[in-house]
């Protein structure tokens, strides 16, 4: 073994060995018939690994790790998504640099050209994956644009359709005007615009005076409707029920009175334009108002409006009506105005809020089972704030649009006839289903991408075919993802798996941390905040940049702090030198735990008590918790203690000693495989007499065997804390002063320090301590962790104390 450790090449190796020994497949090592499932989640087939998916693919591959160890009969599914409008603007803006266009290719060959792309450059993800040594079943890759995905996703849609759910509607959508569809709430980023604030005068229809509005967007006076005002406004009382003029179109609309208009902004009374903004879309619809439009597709004005007006760049309509307002005497005044706007994730267009007729999925049906299994945690969310918010986004369910009219994605299985009847089916119909006619039209638009990823964790496994994977690893165990996701994704699995499966697709999801840069701001490559864990990895190892990823995944927002990926870089190390140093002496032995000193008992304790605190932390899926643990087990137990004060005995080659230190590194190594993976491996295969590789080993099940020897250190580490501290030397038994002696190696070997003035420090801390922990309001008050630090830093220097007593 070389005498330091340097993942480069190391970690390749293993990757490529466990996946070609076919022991990332699912069931690999399995011991007993229980399943233990997580599907990733399907990252863009265009994407490239973030901190996020590091982290994510971590936690998942430390879960995966664990119970395959234990026996467990694990699948953990990889796979890619087509992201439909993300997968589309790469390619249409590759069009446009070209000099071409998505029109001018046509649907057709526009989409060969996006599958082209994707076979050249796409599906990068999983190889990144591979490197951070995730133990995903590699061969078992699909994608939500595969033929048999494609299947599932059909029949999936014609379900939904039979059930009544589906159904079509104009409403009021995020449309982005450079890719022309509609986009989801998520995809839409609010920043701070300047703009204009226009006041016009709305003049009474019976001339008795004005109304004045303020808005941004004068263009869209055009389709105005309605003017309207907060029922207890005081300024307004006489105006509700009469009617005003509409600039530039002079249509007489009605003043009305509804609570959702805010008195405080601009006049208070606000100009309703139910095509063009979504609540006024709420208001026109709850008082029966007609929908206009004056803004098209394109986010130029329609035919709609009026001569002079038509076919012009927003910004350009709007110089006009405030023209026409300023020649007419209605302009009452300007002013800036601050504000956020929204805006395409991919294209940064301004969106229009417009309103189409799209594709719904009614939701008040579906969401019953879903919201039931939630209350009885059924499935349970972590941490419990987020399952409070996955239980409240059910409730508050709008319909879902499922439609965009994008090309790249899944078209709608609805076909048209020229009578107007609708056939849903698949496969493809060859006549219409109401009047048999052959002259059928497939409806243009595309499902919305989180369609198909709603049915992951059973598409994957076949539905909605029969198949034996459906039926051995449904439902599955976890699921771990970002927090933007649980109403998009997370809680749609949630309720099409009990549609189609009639169960919950896994019982557990954890919600992972945010990663934020170092600063403290959003990481975002257009920040230039964005780091790459690729670069971690290459520079520290993926086990160090595993454990450093999951040390830091304390809470909901976290900071990012190279410092502990470094940390994960020196543990491994120390694991190295101290396995050298047991190996090195250890020609001929095999490994054999019979433990005899005082240090051996001590430290199968000390295993299995870190043992069973690594499994409950990661049954908990408190993460930094079990790293933590396994950080003080390996560096101060094992290293600094055991191994310093069995040294002797290892270098004079006792064959129990030696046998004994073997069984122990080998139960240290498989307590630490689920978090570094690579480094346990390769120090496994150096020890004597090896029938299997480490991670399809068995988990060391603690045996309780040496539980009594937990705290026999206890007082030689009491002794090296007087004596590192002061100088001082306590009394100690005949084998505990054995391993003081191999272990703090002091000085002078009847100490030097001044004890009397030890105990009167002593003294005092102790008198402290106590004066603390007796003040009711400190201990009722103090955070639990706090107040425990202190009762265990009182029994400390107590027990100290009465070392030096004795
Ligand atoms: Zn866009
Ligand atoms: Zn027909």
């Amino acid at each position: 073994m070389d005498t330091l450790y340097r993942p480069e090449g190391v970690e390749e190796r293993w990757q490529r060995t466990w996946e070609e020994e076919g022991l990332y497949r699912a069931g690999a090592g399995a011991r007993r018939d229980e399943t233990f499932v997580i599907a990733v989640p399907p990252p863009n087939v265009t994407g490239a690994l973030h901190l996020g998916h590091a982290l994510n693919g971590t936690i998942q591959d430390a879960l995966v790790r664990l119970h395959r160890m234990q026996g467990y009969d694990t699948l953990w599914q990889p796979g890619y998504d087509h992201a439909g409008i993300s997968t589309q603007n790469v390619v249409e803006k590759q069009l446009v640099a070209e000099g071409t266009s998505r029109k001018e290719l046509g649907r057709d060959a526009f989409v060969e050209r996006v599958w082209r792309h994707l076979e050249e450059t796409g599906r990068t993800i999983m190889g990144q994956f591979r490197r951070l040594g995730a133990s995903l079943d590699y061969s078992r890759e699909r994608f939500t644009m595969d033929d048999a995905y494609i299947e599932a996703v059909m029949r999936f849609f014609v379900h939904l359709w039979e059930r009544g759910w589906i159904y079509r509607a104009e409403r009021i959508v995020n449309w982005c005007p450079f890719h022309e569809t509609a986009i989801s709430d998520l995809e839409v980023v609010h920043v701070e615009m300047d703009d204009a604030l226009t006041y016009a005068r709305y003049p009474f229809a019976d001339g008795s005076g004005s109304v004045t509005v303020a808005t941004v967007r004068p263009a869209t006076i055009l389709a105005d409707v309605a003017v309207a005002v907060h029922p207890d406004d005081e300024r307004y009382r006489d105006a509700i029920g009469k009617d005003v003029l509409v600039p530039v179109v002079e249509r007489a609309v009605p003043v009305i009175a509804d609570e959702r208009v805010q008195p405080e902004f601009g006049t208070g009374a606000l100009k309703v334009t139910p095509g063009h903004d979504p609540t006024d879309f709420e208001i026109g619809r709850d008082h029966g108002l007609e929908i206009l439009t004056v803004i098209g597709p394109d986010a130029r004005t329609s035919d709609a409006a009026p001569d002079g007006f038509a076919g012009l760049p927003q910004e350009e309509a709007d110089e006009r009506v405030v023209a026409w307002l300023r020649e007419h005497d209605r302009l009452e005044r300007r002013e800036s105005y601050r504000h956020a706007v929204g805006t395409c994730e991919r294209c940064h267009t301004r969106i229009e809020p417009l309103v189409s007729d799209q594709w719904w999925c009614a939701m008040e049906e579906p969401r019953k089972p879903a919201l039931e299994a939630l209350r009885e945690r059924r499935v349970r969310y972590h941490p419990e704030s987020q399952h409070a918010f996955a239980i409240r986004s059910f409730e508050q369910i709008p319909d879902w649009n499922v439609s965009r009219q994008l090309w790249w994605g899944h078209q709608i299985p609805i076909w048209t006839c020229p009578d107007g009847h609708r056939t849903c089916t698949w496969p493809e119909p060859d006549a219409c289903a109401e009047c048999d006619s052959g002259e059928l039209e497939r409806d243009p638009d595309v499902l919305d991408t989180w369609f198909s990823s709603a049915l992951w964790p059973y598409a994957t496994l076949g539905w909605p075919h029969e198949t034996p994977e459906l039926e051995r690893y449904y439902p599955g165990n976890v699921n771990s993802t970002a927090r933007e996701i649980i109403r998009l994704w997370e809680n749609r699995m949630i309720w099409t798996g009990l549609e189609v499966m009639g169960e919950v697709p896994f019982s557990d999801v954890i919600i992972h941390s945010t990663v934020l840069a170092p600063d403290g701001r959003r990481m975002s490559k257009s920040l230039g905040t964005g780091i790459d864990p690729m670069d971690m990895i290459e520079k520290h190892g993926a086990d160090a940049t595993r454990y450093g990823l999951l040390k830091m995944s304390s809470t909901q927002d976290v900071r990012f702090a190279e410092g502990m990926i470094e940390e994960g870089r020196k543990l491994a190390n120390k694991l190295w030198n101290v396995a050298r140093l047991i190996l090195g002496n250890a020609e001929g032995v095999e490994p054999g735990a019979r433990p005899a000193t005082l240090e051996e008992r001590w430290i199968f304790a000390r295993l299995d008590g870190a043992t069973r605190e690594v499994e409950e932390a990661l049954r908990a899926f408190e993460f930094s918790r079990a790293v933590q643990t396994l950080y003080r087990v390996t560096f101060d137990d094992f290293c600094d203690w055991y191994a310093e004060a069995a040294k002797p005995l290892l270098y004079e080659r006792d064959p129990r000693a030696t046998a004994t230190a073997l069984a122990a590194l080998e139960r240290l190594l498989a307590l630490l495989h689920p978090v570094l993976p690579h480094v346990t491996e390769e120090i496994w295969t150096a020890l004597p007499a090896r029938e299997a590789r480490l991670v399809v080993s068995p988990w060391p099940e603690p045996s309780g065997e040496w539980d009594g020897a937990a705290d026999a250190l206890e007082r030689v580490q009491d002794a090296a804390a007087i004596y590192r501290r002061s100088g001082v030397r306590v009394a100690l038994g005949p084998e505990e002063e054995r391993i003081f002696a191999a272990v703090v190696r002091p000085a002078e070997p009847n100490g030097g320090g001044n004890a009397r003035a030890e105990i009167e420090r002593l003294r005092k801390e102790v008198a402290r301590g106590e004066r603390m922990l007796s003040d009711a309001r400190f201990v009722e008050n103090a955070p639990a962790d706090v107040v425990e630090a202190e009762r265990e830093k009182l029994a400390r220097y107590q027990r100290e104390l009465d070392a030096l007593e004795r």
